[in-house]
């Protein structure tokens, strides 16, 4: 499909990105480049780029399709350096998990003769790195693409095609209304898990023993989501702030509404809440977002063999 795909990051994102293209033989050649010296032996070692190089600039260079698959607030540094360099016509898309921002700093980077086209694949995991990526990992999830006005129709197609083969459904999206949908869907659940796992953290009266011995389903996976990637949720909360913020509030008013009930006692109510929620859940069941299979956590065999269970991000 392409002969020559840039990486730029080579973590959770970037090593599974790469190990998918060799599975679905998509580039006859694939080549990176990241931060540290760690991460770019470990690319070489396990295979995930034939040639890493010490600047994104010299990466880039003859590259049909380049990837940025680092934390977003490292894009506009990384596409300012690497705009001059980039092949005419090639396509540059990332991976970022907030689209807005990231058109607002990269476009202006970018060439007139080279396809833009940012895509956001909701396919994750809490573990990072270069050896947490595993060629299954987008499998039959959702890779979200939201085009600027005036690109090439055969060139988002392209994109599109990429993503399909290695296994996404793709929707195109406007950037605002991705950045609003994650927001609901990923973000402030993230918060609302970091939020719970340092509220725990902070009870002196439990010690911390108690709470990872008796930690139970619930708290269980909350800290599961709270292991994330520092960096990269850092990142997401500062660059979609107004989302955020705008979810974030009428979660509060729903989390006072429920506080009065508890404290009112209002049964009904409460239980007239938590059907209606449970019936989102089956909702996200029937569309294929997850299995009904019972968890808690603990099936082994699958974290075993994918690191982790995909989670959207
Ligand atoms: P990750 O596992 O932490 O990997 C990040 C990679 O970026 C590492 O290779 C790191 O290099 C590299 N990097 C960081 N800063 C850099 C810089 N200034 N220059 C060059 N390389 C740099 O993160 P990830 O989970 O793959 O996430 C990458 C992107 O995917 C983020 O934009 C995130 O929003 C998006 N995303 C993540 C998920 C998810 O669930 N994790 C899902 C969808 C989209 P070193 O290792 O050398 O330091």
């Amino acid at each position: 499909m392409f002969e020559r795909v840039a990486l730029i990051g080579v973590g959770l994102i970037g090593s599974s990105i790469s190990l998918a293209i060799r599975k679905h033989d998509l580039a006859q050649n694939i080549v990176g480049h990241t931060k540290s010296s760690e991460s770019t032996r470990l690319a070489l070692e396990l295979g995930l780029a034939d040639k890493m190089y010490p600047s994104p600039e010299e990466a880039v260079e003859n590259a049909d399709l380049v990837i940025l698959c680092t934390p977003v607030g490292t894009f506009e540094t990384i596409a300012r350096k690497i705009g001059p360099k980039l092949k005419q016509g090639s396509i540059l898309t990332d991976v970022g998990s907030v689209k807005r921002f990231v058109i607002d700093k990269v476009v202006g980077h970018i060439p007139d003769n080279v396809h833009f086209i940012p895509s956001h694949p909701l396919a994750g995991t809490e573990f990072s790195g270069p050896e947490s990526g595993f060629a299954e990992l987008f499998e039959n999830r959702w890779c979200l693409m939201t085009p600027l006005k005036g690109t090439d129709p055969d060139k988002i197609t392209e994109l599109s095609n990429f993503w399909q083969t290695l296994g996404s459904k793709v929707e195109l999206m406007d950037p605002n209304h991705h950045d609003t949908v994650l927001a609901v869907t990923s973000h402030v659940p993230h918060l609302i898990a970091y939020t719970m796992v340092g509220t725990a953290d902070h009870l002196h009266r439990i010690r911390n023993s108690e709470v990872i011995q008796y930690s139970a389903a619930g708290f269980r996976d909350f800290t599961r989501i709270a292991a994330s990637d520092p960096t990269m949720w850092r990142d997401v909360f500062l660059s979609n702030k107004e989302a955020t913020l705008d979810i974030l509030g009428r979660f509060t008013e729903e989390l006072f509404a429920l506080q009065r009930l508890i404290r009112t006692e209002n049964g009904p109510e409460l239980f007239d809440y938590f059907h209606k929620t449970r019936a989102i859940r089956q909702g996200i069941i029937e569309a294929g977002q997850d299995t009904a299979s019972p968890d808690f956590g603990r099936s082994t065999s699958t974290i075993s063999k994918t690191r982790g269970k995909s989670q959207e991000p």
